[in-house]
């Protein structure tokens, strides 16, 4: 195997016998060889919108299929045998599709012609001879820019899957990411035009995280502050992770009045600062911290836990039964709740025709069940709480309050702390950092990474909090509209605003942010816990020439460099 897509990767340059995520070799070589049944797919889908032939479910199934090979999303051979085999179908009964609209179909590309092996054992052989690193002879910073690409089509696939499931949707991403899958395949293009691609990315994710920000918003109002617990309430509980808002909607609907408490998990913190998800008084409180410490914390947790996207990690033998995955998450052996699994073909009818069930699509009574034969928690307990719900309304809802203490000189920086969190030492720099900010700055945060200080308390400017939690990563244009309404307040662009992006990654949700950030034309972001393995000298230098990343040093010299 050769997965370099992660920030967590071997050594920082490949995980190549088996990764540190827990994915093997197996399925890192079906997720390559989906990608490259999705090539072929997406070959004979952009012939087809040449000649008009659009077709929605293939749209929505190359979305998903490159979702699933994002990073802790899906461990589960099986499924990936599944998709990889429904692509070449899709792609097969396509094809005369387009070729009688007047298409080319006699696309010479092996991608677009490709049999899939019938045993595991060959599929596994056919996804090592199109692995990352299968073309020794391909240069390098072309490879590098190319997965690059790769990578940020990963995370819109990501943002756009999470926008669709509330209603957004918009044809030019489907079109990207079918046109970017193809792209991955050419030879012909040269380094500026892989930058261009690259930055195209950018702009496209952009417009995914609009249309998630424009679900999440419409579905269930703007994000408004609120206190969350930390602790427990005596009874039974279910906890739930990942991003998908809808999925603890439907769960919350289903427990109504069953005496279970909802307890978020990660990145579901900013879901408490939802009108339409608050109003349920059993989503009760947060437990645990960022994804990383699942093992100790769910093993610690007297209940259910679902698992609605990523980051799942091999589940100890001590709560696996305890645990269920639904959506694109999956890990063998772990049960699994379709999209479908409403009880009976009559609650499908009922489901389409709109009576009863209507807006769930999902039964999570293995879950509710669990739940219920577990002990839950004995007692109450108390241990603090934090705010969330500062996205784009509520920090612009306070924009003169702001601007004034900027030319009052009351307020004099603002630093973006925020991306995702790791396991790895380096990344206490983001508690340091934040515990150093001087007490006239403010600290905007969002996404996994705001774990290593989310519970500190940094007072406010003159009534403004000191910490403000935007949101999850998927809360990144909130963010970026803030930055874009200050800069528009205070006549200057983004660059001139005392505004720091101190950025961290782990996965390819933060490659796609940060490819719409160049789109930007940001500059002086701060990347850190290391630079990617799969960025080239050649092409860090593109990239620093241009927008002057740079890594993170020592919060002391990084704010020194800062604020001077
Ligand atoms: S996703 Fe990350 S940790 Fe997992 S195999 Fe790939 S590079 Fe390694």
């Amino acid at each position: 195997m050769f997965c370099y897509q992660c920030e967590q990767t071997v050594k920082g340059e490949a995980c190549k016998v088996v990764g540190v995520c827990g994915k093997i070799h197996e399925v890192s070589a079906l997720q390559d060889l989906l990608i490259y049944a999705l090539q072929g797919l997406a070959l004979v889908a952009v012939a087809g919108r040449e000649v008009g032939v659009v077709d929605d479910e293939i749209n929505v199934f190359t979305m998903e299929g490159v979702f699933a090979t994002l990073t802790n999303v899906d461990f589960d051979p099986q499924r990936f045998v599944t998709l990889i085999k429904r692509a070449v179908a899709l792609r097969n009964a396509l094809k005369p599709q387009v070729q009688a609209a007047g298409g080319n179909t006699g696309l010479a590309q092996e991608a677009c012609n490709f049999t899939p092996a019938v045993e595991l054992t060959e599929l596994v052989k056919q996804g090592e001879a199109v692995a990352l690193d299968s073309d020794p002879h391909e240069n390098a910073d072309i490879r590098s820019l190319k997965h690059i690409l790769l990578f940020g089509i990963k995370g819109v696939a990501a943002y756009a899957d999470h926008a669709k499931i509330l209603g957004q949707e918009d044809d030019q991403v489907y079109a990207f990411i079918q046109e970017s899958l193809t792209n991955t395949l050419r030879q012909d293009l040269d380094l500026n035009d892989w930058v261009g691609l690259v930055l195209k990315c950018g702009e496209i994710n952009l417009r995914a995280m609009e249309l998630l920000d424009a679900g999440n918003t419409g579905v269930y109002g703007h994000p408004a502050p609120t206190e969350v617990p930390l602790g427990a309430r005596q009874g039974k509980a279910i906890l739930v992770s990942g991003h998908d808002l809808k999925d603890l909607e439907i769960l919350l609907k289903q427990t109504e009045g069953q005496g279970i408490n909802i307890y978020t998990h990660g990145e579901m913190l900013p879901a408490h600062g939802y009108p339409e998800l608050k109003k349920y008084p059993h989503l009760y409180g947060h437990y645990g911290t960022a994804w990383q410490n699942q093992g100790k914390e769910f093993a610690e947790f007297p209940g259910s836990i679902l698992m609605t996207t990523n980051c799942i990690q091999k589940p100890a033998s001590s709560y696996q039964d305890n645990i269920f995955t639904t959506g694109l998450v999956g890990w063998p052996q772990v049960t699994h709740v379709d999209d479908k699994g409403c009880s009976s073909i009559l609650d499908r009818v009922k489901s389409v025709v709109g009576l009863g069930f209507a807006d769930q699509g999902k039964d999570f009574s293995p879950v509710i069940k669990k739940a219920q034969a577990m002990s839950g928690f004995a007692s109450d307990s108390d241990q603090g709480k934090v705010m969330v719900g500062f996205a784009r309304n509520t920090v612009l809802g306070v924009a003169d309050k702001i601007i004034e203490a900027v030319k009052n000189k009351d307020l004099r920086h603002f630093f973006l702390v925020g991306g995702c969190d790791g396991a790895k030492p380096g990344r206490n720099y983001y508690t340091e950092f934040v515990e150093k900010v001087p007490k006239d700055c403010v600290v905007l945060t969002m996404a996994c990474g705001k774990f290593r200080f989310f519970d500190k308390n940094l007072g406010d400017i003159g009534g403004i909090p000191r910490l403000l939690d935007v949101g999850q990563c998927n809360d990144a244009y909130s963010a970026i509209q803030i930055a874009v309404a200050l800069a528009n307040a205070f006549d200057c662009g983004v660059n001139d605003l005392p505004l720091s992006m101190i950025i961290s990654w782990y996965e390819q949700k933060a490659v796609a942010i940060l490819l719409s950030l160049f789109h930007l034309g940001i500059k002086n972001i701060r990347l850190g816990p290391t630079l990617p393995a799969f960025i080239t000298p050649n092409v860090l230098k593109v990239l620093v020439d241009n927008f002057a990343i740079k890594p993170i040093t020592t919060p002391d010299d990084d704010l020194r460099a800062i604020l001077g």
